[in-house]
């Protein structure tokens, strides 16, 4: 068996090698290190691939969030809705441009943020809303929609883990995720769905004027070479990522196809365990891309798991351990823990197991079973 990984950079590398190296040697041989052709090339495939008007290449996933959020506008004291059970940089940018962050709890079926905890959060001070599609789940875009344009307010998508995913609405149509806010932005860091070998990022926007407010702010404010007509910043996509992550989108859906295959194969492992409750998917469409396989541990020792799997040589982590609202930097007399139910127990019970493209059978079934072998004994 292969060596077990959280994920596995080398082995997906290894089979796209000659491409990779290609693209990134033409960087190199035509020396146009930053914002060269291979960039807007990247950033016209992705906007044919997401089916968006506008694609902004940008450092990161941190920035392309912070630089959204710049974009449209907002101003300090305004209100930002987003969930209690994410990653950081979601709360952190809200909080760097001093806007109010307003956390509110997820829903336990789909760890994403609650529609009624929105409603219920919504002042005359909130401006927007910041769903993250969680482990590669959408979020769920058309309530969020509606509430935003009953309340006026900006939708602004976290898609750094779900890129690729399609949004199934309730009439059936389908639509990329990040593409259908007012506002996308996404990560390429190396471990998310589509990631370069490095930092990157990039926001999505199908509204013409954003999209010009935005491509000044990412290039310190400026619209006409040397002429600074707002606070920008610094934040471009390296010719050299986009080399690397031009080779690699004609493969992000067959990336996310074998993540949902692999999270089919954990499923039926664990199907009818009274201890697991496993990410239910529709295995007929794209709508879960699963940058986590992340199932919840109940009614057991959800520690001793973790540590009988690192035992085996099982890398496993949780994401999320502490939730937002209970973290030093984000402590606020507002929040009471009766607001936080689901995001409270969801951080006793989630668990991370190994998620990426290149996983084998004989890989998982020596997972699936350390994890029986555990939780039954
Ligand atoms: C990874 C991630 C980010 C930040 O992306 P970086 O490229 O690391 O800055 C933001 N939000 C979520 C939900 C993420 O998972």
């Amino acid at each position: 068996m292969k060596k077990l990984q959280m994920v596995d950079l080398k082995s997906q590398y290894d089979k796209i090698k000659d491409t990779v190296n290609t693209s990134i040697q033409e960087v190199l041989d035509t020396t146009t290190y930053i914002n060269g052709p291979l960039v807007h090339e990247f950033q016209k495939n992705l906007e044919n691939y997401l089916g968006v008007k506008h694609v902004i290449p940008c450092a990161n996933g941190t920035d392309a969030l912070q630089i959204a959020m710049m974009g449209l506008g907002l101003k300090p004291d305004d209100e930002v809705i987003t969930a209690d059970f994410t990653f950081a940089a979601t709360v952190e940018v809200i909080a760097l441009l001093q806007l109010t962050p307003v956390l509110v709890d997820v829903e336990m079926d789909t760890m994403n943020i609650s529609v009624e905890a929105i409603k219920k959060a919504i002042t005359p001070k909130t401006k927007a809303i910041v769903p993250v599609h969680l482990f590669g789940r959408p979020a769920n875009m058309d309530a969020i929609m509606q509430i935003a344009a009953e309340h006026n307010l900006f939708v602004i998508e976290d898609n750094a883990q779900a890129i690729g995913a399609d949004y199934v609405s309730e009439n059936g149509s389908k639509t990329k995720v990040g593409a259908i806010g007012h506002v996308g932005a996404t990560s390429f860091f190396p471990s998310k769905n589509l990631g370069c070998y490095g930092d990157g990022g990039a926001i999505f926007t199908n509204d013409d004027d954003l999209a010009h407010t935005i491509r000044g702010i990412v290039n310190h404010g400026m619209y006409e070479r040397y002429h600074h007509d707002v606070v920008g910043v610094n934040s471009r996509l390296d010719s050299i990522q986009a080399a690397v992550l031009n080779a690699k989108l004609p493969f992000l859906n067959d990336y996310n196809k074998a993540r949902r295959q692999a999270a089919t194969k954990y499923n039926a492992a664990f199907s009818d365990h009274g201890n697991i409750v496993t990410p239910n998917f529709d295995e007929n469409e794209n709508n879960h891309v699963f940058h986590q396989y992340c199932p919840r541990i109940i009614n057991a020792d959800r520690d001793g798991l973790l540590t009988h799997l690192q035992s085996k040589g099982i890398p496993c982590a949780i994401y999320y351990p502490i939730p937002l609202h209970a973290q030093k930097a984000y402590l606020d007399s507002r929040y009471k823990e009766e607001q936080f139910p689901v995001t409270n127990q969801l951080v006793q019970e989630v668990m991370a197991l190994p998620m990426h493209t290149e996983l084998e059978d004989d890989q998982i079934a020596f997972i699936t079973d350390a994890v029986l072998e555990f939780l039954n004994k």
